[in-house]
This record gives structure tokens, C-alpha cells and sequence, in this order.
């Protein structure tokens, strides 16, 4: 089944600009969909179209079979965790105290935590190891440490569809491989459905079951990472240079910058 779907969705900013034009695009439960393009490619407002934040002026959205338009904002809270890709870090809160935030469309109007929260919220703080943290002030974090704070809010929500815009951009390479290996393992065992913006080539050919490619608003390839992560289609919609190649280990396509000097890559898959 498919718990994202997009039925010819177009949005056009109130300047006019059209930001995404016509989309298809489905993800099915217990899939990861790495959508990657450009800057200004529309990925950011794809994921709010989806999360419910930017209603489009065509189409539709459909989540676990009913139209986003349909549900109002905490029916769509207990259907989808989002990590946006920017957020002001909320002043005067603990890390717990936000992490808990995630279980609020979970709770009745006094917002009085169940031990189902309580637990949630230890099980989400100790899965993205910020139990040191747990008591300081969230405004008072790092860059990095409050983007795992955000991870652990929306895991602590647990929703059936989880939606991360860059959420893993400013992680060191330990707590990237930590929390990446996290989202699979929450996305196989719970049947999570997964939309994650990506700048990190490598990252998406590890971890994503399927590509979106987006360029200008427009969806231009969508299947495997055999598919769409070619050579020509890489070049064509990110207007540069990369070395494709293939890690031994686990036949993994990596991804290499070429500096422009060296001229075309040697190698080539299609
Ligand atoms: P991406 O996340 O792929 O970098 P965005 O979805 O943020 O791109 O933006 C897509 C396009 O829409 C860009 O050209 C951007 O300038 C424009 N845009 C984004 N947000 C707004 C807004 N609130 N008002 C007007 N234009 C916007
Ligand atoms: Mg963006």
C-alpha cells in the first residue's frame, strides 16, 4: 500500500513562482525515497506539501489512502513526524521537554503524559544518544546536537510516515552512520514510510530504496539507484562533473566530485 501519494501535485508561491509542476510520486510502507536535486529544485516544498503545511493549488496528497485535505492538523500529526530543514531552536525548553513536544497529538487537552509517552520519549532520547543532553536547554546546543533532538521529536511521535528535510547535514560521520542506520532499522521493523531530502550522493545510494530526481520544480526520473543515479542523468540535472563508481565492499554506487580542470570522468555507466 502506499502511505505517500501525490497525484499531479503543482505549487505556486504567492510570488508567483512555480515551485513543483505536476508531481507523481508514491512511497510505500517500509521504503526509504531519497528525493534529491539541485538548490531551489522544490524539495523543500515537496516535503511541505506532503506534512500538510503548503496546500497545493492542484492535485492531490494522499496518506494511508486519504486525502491530506481531509484531516485537520493533529490527525495529520499522528500520521506524519517531519524534521524541516530549518527551525528556530525553541528558547527555555529542556532537550526532554521538546522531544516530549513530538507525543502531543498523542494527548488530551492538559497534555498530561501517559507511561506510554514517558517511555517513547527515553526509548527516542537513548536511540539517538542524547541522554547526556537530556536536561540542558536545547537553544544552548550545537547545530548537530539539535538536529538529533529533532530526530528523536519526531521519532518519539511515531508515525507511520516520517519525513526528513537534510535532517542529517550537520552530523559528524559517526552520529550520521548512528542515526541513518536508526531511520532504516525504524523504517524495516515498523513499516514506516520515509521521504528524506538528501544533498549526499553516497548517503542516498546507501541507504534509500528509491530515488526522486527533481530539477526546476519537476520530477525528472523516480525508481532504483541503478536507474536514475547514472553518470549522464547526475550530470544533467546537477550540471556537474562526478566519477561514478562502484564500492567493493558492497557494490554500493559511490559518488566523486570532479574538479573541473581534470575534464569528463573516465568512467561511465550510462
Ligand atoms: P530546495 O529545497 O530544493 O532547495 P525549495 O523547495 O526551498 O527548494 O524552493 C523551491 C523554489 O521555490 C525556489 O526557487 C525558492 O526560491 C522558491 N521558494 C521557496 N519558498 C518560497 C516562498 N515562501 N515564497 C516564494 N518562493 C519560495
Ligand atoms: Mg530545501
Amino acid at each position: 500500500m502506499n502511505a505517500i501519494e501525490l497525484s499531479r501535485v503543482s505549487v505556486r508561491y504567492a510570488s508567483g513562482r512555480l515551485a513543483l509542476e505536476d508531481i507523481e510520486l508514491s512511497v510505500r510502507k517500509g521504503e526509504i525515497c531519497a528525493v534529491l536535486g539541485p538548490n531551489g529544485a522544490g524539495k523543500s516544498t515537496l516535503v511541505k506539501v506532503i506534512s500538510g503545511a503548503l496546500p497545493p493549488q492542484r492535485g492531490e496528497v494522499r496518506i494511508l489512502g486519504e486525502p491530506l485535505s481531509r484531516l485537520d492538523r493533529r490527525e495529520i500529526a499522528k500520521r506524519i513526524a517531519l524534521v524541516p530543514q530549518t527551525s528556530e531552536p525553541a528558547v527555555g525548553f529542556s532537550v526532554r521537554e521538546i522531544v516530549m513536544m513530538g507525543r502531543a497529538p498523542h494527548q488530551g487537552a492538559w497534555m498530561r503524559a501517559s507511561k506510554h509517552d514517558e517511555e517513547a520519549v527515553e526509548r527516542a532520547i537513548a536511540a539517538c544518544e542524547l541522554e547526556s543532553l537530556a536536561g540542558r536547554g536545547v537553544a544552548e546546543l550545537s547545530g548537530g546536537e539539535q538536529q538529533r533532538v529533532a530526530i528523536a521529536r519526531a521519532l518519539a511521535q511515531e508515525a507511520p510516515v516520517l519525513l526528513l528535510d537534510e535532517a542529517t547535514a550537520h552530523l559528524d560521520v559517526r552520529h550520521f552512520i548512528a542515526l541513518s542506520e536508526l531511520v532504516c532499522r525504524e523504517v524495516q521493523e515498523r513499516g514506516l514510510a520515509c521521504l528524506m531530502v538528501l544533498h549526499d550522493l553516497n548517503a542516498a545510494a546507501q541507504y534509500a530504496d528509491r530515488i526522486a530526481l527533481l530539477k526546476a520544480g519537476r520530477l525528472v526520473a523516480h525508481g532504483s539507484i541503478e536507474e536514475v543515479m547514472t553518470y549522464r542523468r547526475l550530470k544533467e540535472v546537477f550540471e556537474a562533473e562526478l566519477y561514478v563508481g562502484v564500492n567493493e565492499l558492497d557494490n554500493a554506487r559511490y559518488f566523486l566530485p570532479v574538479r573541473p580542470q581534470l575534464g569528463p570522468s573516465p568512467r561511465r555507466d550510462g
